[in-house]
């Protein structure tokens, strides 16, 4: 049996697991895809402190380096459920069950679908959630990126070095992203926004051809030709399996300690309840999860 489980190897999990380690508490880490979660996907990140610009996969390379240097158990699972068997958690998964004192979740989140006619159907044809896995297809073409968030506008300035055209559009008349990226943005030429608009439908034959948009403002459509669209409207948490107190949204609700509604069991990133989900915040609370867990796993061995 293990000390502690973490499940997700994105930033929040490989942190929990750096501090578990140092503290010599025996600990698994379970991860579904790939080590280094969502910003492992990214092109660029500019705002992780000490690091003024690396890929989010080099981040994240050195993040697991560092764990399992430090003798981290990793291992390729999904987790399916969670269930208590008095002071012992039973991790369910994939590849079999796992106990241990305490579970530490970090399966962070997944990108929220826009719902509109056209999405499913030409999600891989034209479709994307991932301007770095995708972008290079779009080479010299036109396409259209649905959001102003921090994220869209991010991942739209990269989309802007490999596509002719990069359409921004926002259901708000005002970007919501970080002053300094929306200079950036503004003073891209290839750069068009276009605000006040709701993506109504893609179309497409085999591949996407164009958008359909509404204006808020005034009800009226207009298409747009463009050869591919780029999704970045929120995330949806991944905490189906999870049997612990949650928020509207889904998000795992803790305390500032992450501790959940369930004894012994403790979130940390962006699966959680919290005001702001970037990798320096899921950083910080994947350290304070296996901390406090620390602490609770010591004093079982007391009682
Ligand atoms: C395109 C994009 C650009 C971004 N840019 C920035 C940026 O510039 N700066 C910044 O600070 N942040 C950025 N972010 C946000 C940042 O990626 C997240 O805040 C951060 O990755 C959260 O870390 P996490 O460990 O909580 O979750 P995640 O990174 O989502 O990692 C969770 C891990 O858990 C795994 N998992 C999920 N469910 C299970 C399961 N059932 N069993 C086992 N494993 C599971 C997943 O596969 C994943 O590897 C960006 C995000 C995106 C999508």
């Amino acid at each position: 049996m293990h000390d502690l489980i973490i499940i997700g190897g994105g930033p929040a999990g490989l942190t929990a697991g750096i501090y578990a380690q140092r503290m010599k508490i025996k600990t698994l880490l379970l991860e579904k895809e790939m080590v280094g979660g969502q910003i492992a996907k990214s092109d660029v990140i500019e705002n992780y402190p000490g690091f003024p610009s690396i890929s989010g996969m080099d981040l994240m390379d050195k993040f697991e380096g560092h764990a399992r240097n430090l003798g981290l158990e990793i291992k390729m699972a999904e987790v399916r459920d969670i269930s208590l068997k008095g002071n012992v958690r039973v991790v369910k998964t994939t590849e079999g069950e796992f106990a241990a004192k305490a579970v530490i979740i970090a399966t962070g989140a997944r990108p929220k679908r826009l719902g509109v006619g056209g999405e499913r159907e030409f999600t891989g044809k034209g479709v994307s959630y991932c301007a770095t896995c995708d972008g290079p297809f779009f080479k010299n073409q036109s396409v259209v990126v649905v959001g102003g968030g921090d994220t869209a506008v991010k991942e739209a300035l990269y989309l802007s070095r490999l596509a002719k055209k990069v359409y921004v559009v926002h259901r708000r008349d005002e970007l919501r992203a970080e002053k300094i990226l929306q200079e950036k943005a503004l003073s891209t030429p290839n750069m068009e926004f276009i605000l006040s608009h709701a993506l109504k439908e893609i179309k497409g034959d085999k591949v996407v051809t164009g958008v359909v948009l509404k204006d808020l403002k005034t009800n009226s459509s207009r298409a747009l030709e463009a050869e591919g669209v780029f999704v970045f409207v929120g995330i949806n948490p991944i905490t189906d399996f999870a049997d612990v107190t949650k928020d509207e949204g889904g998000f795992i609700k803790t305390n500032d300690r992450m501790e959940t509604s369930v004894g012994g069991i403790y979130a940390a990133g962006d699966c959680r309840t919290t005001p702001l989900r970037q990798v320096s915040t899921a950083v910080g609370d994947g350290a304070t999860a296996a901390f406090v867990a620390e602490g609770y796993i010591e004093k079982l061995k007391d009682a």
